[in-house]
Order: C-alpha cells, then sequence, then structure tokens
C-alpha cells in the first residue's frame, strides 16, 4: 500500500506523517517512511541544489522528477514489491500543484513526465491537508527557517492549492482532503479510519 501526503507549507503535512507511520507499525504492518524530494542520498542532494537557488522552470521541474526517479526505483518499488506500505511525505501530485499550479507550467508537461518516469504507479490513498493561506502563513512563520518556496508570494500559494483542489477532482477516489484546521486530534481520527479502510481492503 502506497500512501502520499500533501499540502500547502505549514498545511501540517509533517506533524502527522511521523504519526500516521506509528499508527500502521503498531497495526503490525512493515512501513518505510519518506519524503521527496529526497528519500535518497541523491535525491537529498538534489533537494539541496533545488531548494537553495533560482533556477529555470523547467529545471526545477526535471529535477524534482530526477530525485523522483532515483526515489521510485530504489526505495519505493523494492519496498512495495517486498510487501510493507511505503508512506511519502510529497509525490508528484506536489509537481502539479507547485510547478504546474504555483509556477503555471500548467499540467500537461507534468502529465508527460509522470507518464515517462512513472507509469503505472500511483498512490493508493493520498491525503491532502488543506488550509487556507492565511492559517498556512501563521503556522510557517512560527515554525521554521523558509526555504525558497516558502517565501514566495500569496498569488503563489493561492495557484498552489487550486492546483491541488482540481488534482483532488480529477482523482476523488485517490485523493482526499483533510481539513487540517481542526485540531490534531479530529484529523488523526479522520486518518485512523480511513488507514482501517486500507487495511481492510
Ligand atoms: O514538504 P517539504 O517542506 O519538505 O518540501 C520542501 C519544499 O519543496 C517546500 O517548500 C515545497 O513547497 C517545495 N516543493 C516544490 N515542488 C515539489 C515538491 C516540493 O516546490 N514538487
Amino acid at each position: 500500500c502506497f500512501i502520499t501526503l500533501e499540502g500547502l507549507d505549514g498545511a501540517g503535512k509533517s506533524t502527522h506523517v511521523q504519526w500516521l507511520v506509528e499508527h500502521i507499525s503498531a497495526q503490525g504492518i512493515a512501513v518505510v517512511c519518506t519524503r521527496e524530494p529526497g528519500g535518497t542520498e541523491l535525491g537529498e542532494q538534489l533537494r539541496q541544489m533545488v531548494l537553495s537557488q533560482p533556477m529555470h522552470l523547467k529545471t526545477e521541474t526535471l529535477l524534482m522528477f530526477a530525485a523522483r526517479c532515483e526515489h521510485i526505483a530504489t526505495v519505493i518499488e523494492p519496498a512495495l514489491q517486498a510487501g510493507h506500505w511505503v508512506v511519502c511525505d510529497r509525490f508528484t501530485d506536489a509537481s502539479y500543484a507547485y510547478q504546474g499550479g504555483g509556477r503555471e507550467l500548467g499540467s500537461a508537461a507534468i502529465a508527460s513526465l509522470e507518464q515517462w518516469v512513472h507509469p503505472g504507479l500511483q498512490p493508493d490513498r493520498t491525503w491532502l491537508f488543506d488550509v487556507p493561506l492565511s492559517v498556512a502563513r501563521e503556522r510557517l512563520a512560527r515554525s521554521r527557517d523558509l526555504d525558497r518556496f516558502e517565501k514566495e508570494g500569496d498569488a503563489f500559494f493561492e495557484r498552489t492549492r487550486k492546483a491541488y483542489h482540481e488534482r483532488t477532482a480529477q482523482c476523488p477516489q485517490r485523493l482526499r482532503i483533510v481539513d487540517s484546521t481542526l485540531p490534531i486530534e479530529s484529523v488523526r481520527a479522520t486518518m485512523r479510519e480511513q488507514a482501517q479502510q486500507l487495511i481492510d481492503a
């Protein structure tokens, strides 16, 4: 079972990812927890490059997919083939949202890279942690030093959130919106219930 977590920076994704992995593991299921961009040694180097300096939009997009390609080949596919679950903090929906929407590359270019890099591999379930921009901003300001994406203006994040919502409309079975303005406990109750459905499936 392949699970991905998505959302704007500051939406609360990282608060929930570790909890989810512990919850799945407590059910006696072997689970690998990983993230994008990153997840491999090369991927973490690419992450560092892409987050630290401005670059052409196509370069940015290709580096995201380069990191993803390595990640799939060396971490995700082997784990899934071994029968483990994989929980990944961001995946291709983030490319649709950030490069496709936020940076206005459009979804066609992302779709063709997706088709080239991982035809046939889709998450079984994706949770989109959704909050209005003002909430995301407030949480980000409190929590950490910002990377170059997180320093973008409101219009960028509005486009990114809109693209996430469009993805959700296109893949309603796989992508579920979680209202991440709700208290942590109630978000977890929703995730617990849906994780149980995946375990029972
Ligand atoms: O989720 P995390 O904070 O680790 O993501 C690192 C940064 O990379 C974030 O600022 C996120 O917006 C950005 N990102 C991106 N495009 C992707 C994946 C992540 O711009 N496809």
